[in-house]
């Protein structure tokens, strides 16, 4: 599903350049759970914003499916970027839009029309388990709320790869696992290929198929979780 060969990135020039990644190898299955674990500064941020663009590599290959998405042009990416879905740390979402508005904003960018956009956002409230927050703002929401628009507004335009970037690192322990329960769930339903990126052991512990370990900007280990961490 994605592919990264020898991916590097390189922020600045000459005295000031910063090798974030140097030289990355990745190879991640269609509907594969795969966690990237590193402490902050290891290149897990880098690793994420290039698989859909939001930086561009220095140098490498990302391919999603067939398609290299490094050498697409301006309007082909735009295209691509919608095979790939992504939430955040602190959930980015419109505080002067609703819960539905938040959620129907990716569909709306593409033109949807209206009846096709009620009956998605409907349909991503249920999946969320939000349906009776629908007119609620975010700042009417709790943290773990506000995640489940995130996923929703992430899902709405069908992805095939849902990237998640410190998705629970805001929320509370409680909180955390009920999110990760949701994305487990989304996982098994829809057969959707998720990477996610955290400083957190106990995530890749609790829902991650595979894991590759992130230091220096270099994968250092790669595996299926229970190789990689529960060697005795
Ligand atoms: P992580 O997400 O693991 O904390 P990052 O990918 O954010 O790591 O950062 C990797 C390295 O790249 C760090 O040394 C960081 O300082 C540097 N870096 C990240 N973003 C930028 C940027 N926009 N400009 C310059 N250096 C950056
Ligand atoms: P909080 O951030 O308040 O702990 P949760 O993330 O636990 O909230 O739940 C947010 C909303 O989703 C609540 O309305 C809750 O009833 C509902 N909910 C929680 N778990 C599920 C689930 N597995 N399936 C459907 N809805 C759920």
């Amino acid at each position: 599903m994605i592919t990264i060969k020898n991916l590097v990135k390189t922020y600045g020039t000459g005295t000031k350049a910063t090798t974030a990644l140097s030289g990355i190898d990745l190879e991640i299955a269609k509907g594969e759970i795969f966690g990237i674990i590193g402490h902050s500064g290891a290149g897990k941020s880098t690793l994420i914003r290039c698989i859909n663009m939001l930086e561009r590599p220095t140098s490498g290959e990302i391919l999603i499916g067939k398609t290299d998405m490094t050498r697409l042009g301006k309007n082909q990416l735009q295209q691509q970027r919608r095979r790939i879905g992504m939430i955040f740390q602190h959930f980015n979402l419109l505080s002067s839009a609703t819960v539905y508005e938040n959620i129907a904003f990716p569909l709306r960018l593409v033109r949807t029309p209206k009846a096709e956009v009620d009956r998605k956002v409907n349909e991503m409230l249920e999946l969320v388990g939000l349906a009776e927050h629908a007119k609620k703002h975010p700042a009417q929401l709790s943290g773990g709320q506000k995640q489940r628009v995130g996923i929703a507004r992430a899902l709405a335009t069908d992805p095939d790869v849902l990237l998640c970037d410190e998705a629970t690192s805001a929320l509370d322990p409680q909180t955390t696992d009920s999110i990760l329960r949701l994305l487990l769930d989304i996982n098994r339903k829809l057969g959707l290929t998720i990477v996610l990126i955290t400083h957190e052991m106990h995530v890749i512990q609790s829902i991650c198929d595979k894991v590759a370990v992130i230091q220096g900007g270099v994968i250092v280990e790669e595996g299926p979780v229970i190789d990689v961490f529960l060697k005795p």
